[in-house]
């Protein structure tokens, strides 16, 4: 199921490729796209490619010891730091410069990957510029984000920008289905997540599962008025979300909802992500005004945004249930 960069991203492997080939690889490339478009798959591969000694046309053999080595992340010229905890620390960038001030350990060449760039420290971004400002040695960066906003604009300055776009809701749509999601489900999960593998995990996730059916549930209830949806969330919806990406997920499924909803008002029923739903969909549609679909839509995502506060997530989804109600009965 593992699919390969040069698959998902056959432009930019391409061109880095000749970049390796003609040894014009810069100092710090800064990697964004959303999840699932394969930043770190790709900075990995860039790694073989200039690490391998078989590459032909600068792609790299993926064979050989140096490739195999890099695809493990048990090469020692090749650095990778992720978060710990929330954040990158200054410790951490100052580990990196000590290494990176000894000599290569198996060649001079040497490079790093930060992973989610966003979450360093201001005082792990200022360390990490001086190094970038003066790379000592034969040393590639490469930071990788889904956001760019969020990194320090001198971090910014610093990289060449490389933005990946990760697959079309369609295209995964179709492999999720080539891999025996069923064509209702293939095409919630394109709508939840940009990334195969976690839509396969997904897929096979029977409290998940359950949680789609809980949450149709608690919003059928709000669009017939039915009240029983506000007493709903700690019955129905909580016993289901144990840690903040569930949250998130849950809140994205909720969206989806709100945002079907005012696609079929507007007869759009092929973009529907909850498709096994749209006939239901579609009846309690008639009953609610434009205005309120739209402000329903426009809850949920400034939701989304709460959450980032530290709030109970109980007390979050109470309010939006009431806002909910009054979106769609019109008080
Ligand atoms: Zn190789």
């Amino acid at each position: 199921m593992e699919q390969l960069i040069t698959e998902i991203q056959p432009r930019l492997t391409q061109h880095f490729a000749k970049l390796v080939e003609n040894k014009k690889i810069a100092h710090a490339y800064l990697l964004a796209g959303p999840r699932g478009a394969g930043k770190n798959k790709l900075a990995h591969w860039i790694a073989q490619a200039i690490f391998c000694k078989q590459k032909q046309n600068g792609y790299p053999c993926l064979q050989c010891n140096d490739c195999q080595r890099i695809a493990q992340n048990n090469q020692p010229d090749v650095v990778t730091i992720v978060p710990e905890g929330n954040s990158i620390k200054v410790d951490q960038i100052r580990y990196l410069k000590s290494e990176f001030v000894k000599s290569g350990v198996e060649s001079n060449r040497k490079l790093f990957i930060i992973q989610n760039a966003e979450k360093m420290t201001v005082s792990a971004a200022n360390s990490l510029l001086k190094f970038l400002e003066e790379p000592s040695g034969d040393v590639t960066a490469f930071l990788l984000t889904e956001n760019a906003n969020q990194l320090l604009p001198t971090i910014v300055s610093r990289c060449q920008l490389v933005e990946l776009t990760s697959l079309t809701t369609k295209q995964l749509r179709e492999k999720l289905q080539a891999n025996g999601v069923t064509v209702q489900k293939a095409h919630l999960l394109a709508h939840l997540t940009n990334s195969p593998k976690e839509a396969l995990e997904l897929d096979a996730d029977v409290e998940f599962d359950q949680l789609l059916k809980n949450v149709w549930e608690w919003f059928n209830q709000i669009l017939r008025n039915d009240w029983r949806a506000f007493v709903g969330v700690q019955t129905k919806l909580l016993p289901y979300v144990n840690d903040k990406e569930a949250e998130q997920r849950l809140l994205q499924a909720i969206i989806l909802l709100t945002r079907d909803l005012l696609l079929l008002k507007y007869g759009k029923k092929d973009d529907v992500a909850f498709i096994m739903y749209s006939k239901e969909l579609s009846e309690q549609n008639m009953k609610i005004s434009e205005s309120g679909a739209i402000r329903a839509v426009e809850a949920v995502l400034a939701t989304k945004h709460q959450l980032t506060v530290n709030v109970s997530f109980q007390s979050v989804l109470e309010a939006l249930t009431l806002n909910l109600f009054s979106c769609y009965q019109g008080r």
